[in-house]
């Protein structure tokens, strides 16, 4: 299939002049129903990982996709430029482990080579970045978001199965000499099981620079684990804090700040006089308690290159096929732009809905 418009006509549609007078979209931007811009894609590089987090894939009898069937390279960057004529500036690789792809130091140098993109950034457990930090950032990539759900070792090796927590830690110090400034780190928080540890993850973010992000579970994966005995909420982990004596105050601003999901709140430890200084920033991605759909920015490209327009609902279109029967960028670029029709107005966990697909197959 062939597309019937040149590319060059899908910036003169204007990615920053979303609906044109009177309501009609103009044809490539990426404005949906809901009047929510697109400006946000997340690209999963790979469906592999080399741990095993408890609340994103199962232990074993993990099905992974066959090499050949993976995005290519020259298959993502060729994305990332129709995107970005379509108005996304923002891309973050994802997986999997995204470090785990070979050779991915060489596509990031590809991707960050794009004219137009603003920021591209990478989430990563962080497991290889004592190697790679260095030669990401000088490759071109712009952020880093680590997870870490515990510092105490033996949990951290209950929660990963497979990780070990000095290599993440060792990463974290390879990242911030590499260069990389504002680093977050992602803790997805578990009742239970690492929910007590909220006030250390705190203070080390704090006394390290980072920027600590709890993240609610969310019930998407393919075992049973999720639901109340496992879920535990963004209010209840502020508690809990408090409790272990921080100050917090919410920055009002800061639904703003990124463009991202979530809400930061400024902390102050125990002893700490809140007139003294600005507090440490702690953020709350509370997809579950208090969702953020309304000011949704982005979408997903599955490892396989499904273009997923909600985290909850099963893409239709694959980018990849597209690309494979031959359709040039304007089709490309008009399939998305129909496919973005498909964004639900947001998401159902709260009442129940599960999404029965691991992250890792998603992308994350
Ligand atoms: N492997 C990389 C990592 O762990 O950072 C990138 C992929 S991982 C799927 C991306 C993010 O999704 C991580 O921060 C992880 O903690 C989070 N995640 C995975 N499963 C989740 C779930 N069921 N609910 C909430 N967050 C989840
Ligand atoms: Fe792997 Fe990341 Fe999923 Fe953990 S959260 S299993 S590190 S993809």
């Amino acid at each position: 299939m062939s597309g019937t418009v040149p590319l060059g006509a899908l910036s003169l549609a204007g990615p920053h002049e979303p609906r044109r007078q009177g309501g009609a979209p103009s044809p490539f931007s990426l404005v949906d129903f809901q009047r929510r811009t697109v400006r946000y894609v997340r690209i999963s590089l790979t469906d592999r990982c080399n741990f095993r987090c408890t609340y994103c894939m199962p232990a074993e009898g993990v099905e992974v996709v066959q090499r050949p069937d993976l995005l290519r390279f020259e298959e993502i960057v060729r994305l990332v430029r129709v995107f970005v004529s379509m108005g996304i500036n923002r891309v973050r690789l994802t997986g999997g482990e995204p470090l785990t792809r070979r050779r991915v130091v060489d596509l990031i140098g590809q991707i960050a080579a794009i004219d137009g993109l603003e920021d591209l950034a990478m989430t990563t457990n962080g497991h290889l970045l004592p190697s790679l930090a260095a030669p990401l950032r000088a490759a071109g990539l712009t952020r880093l978001n680590v997870s870490l759900d515990t510092l105490d070792a033996d949990n951290f090796a209950r929660i990963t199965r497979q990780g070990d927590l000095s290599s993440v830690i060792a990463g974290l110090d390879a990242a911030k000499e590499a260069g990389f400034s504002d680093i977050k780190l992602n803790a997805v928080m578990l009742r239970g099981m690492n929910d007590a540890e909220a006030p250390d993850l705190l203070a080390y973010a704090r006394d390290s620079g980072f920027t600590l992000r709890f993240i609610e579970y969310m019930p998407i994966g393919t075992d049973d684990f999720w639901g109340p005995k496992s879920f535990i909420s963004g209010g209840e982990l502020r508690d809990i804090l408090l409790k272990a004596g921080w100050t917090l105050r919410l920055d009002e601003g800061s639904d703003a700040k990124g463009g991202g999901p979530a809400r930061y709140w400024a902390a102050w430890p125990r002893g700490v006089d809140p007139a003294s200084e600005p507090g440490t920033p702690v953020g709350f991605i509370t997809a579950v308690s208090d969702h953020f759909c309304a000011t949704c920015n982005r979408v997903r490209v599955s490892p396989v290159g499904i273009l997923r327009e909600c985290l909850s609902t099963p893409g239709a279109l694959s980018l990849r096929d597209a690309m494979r029967h031959g359709d040039d960028d304007a089709a490309l670029a008009a399939s998305i732009r129909d496919a973005l029709d498909g964004k639900v107005d947001g998401h159902r966990f709260e009442a129940g809905q599960q999404t029965f697909e691991s992250m890792v197959q998603i992308g994350g």
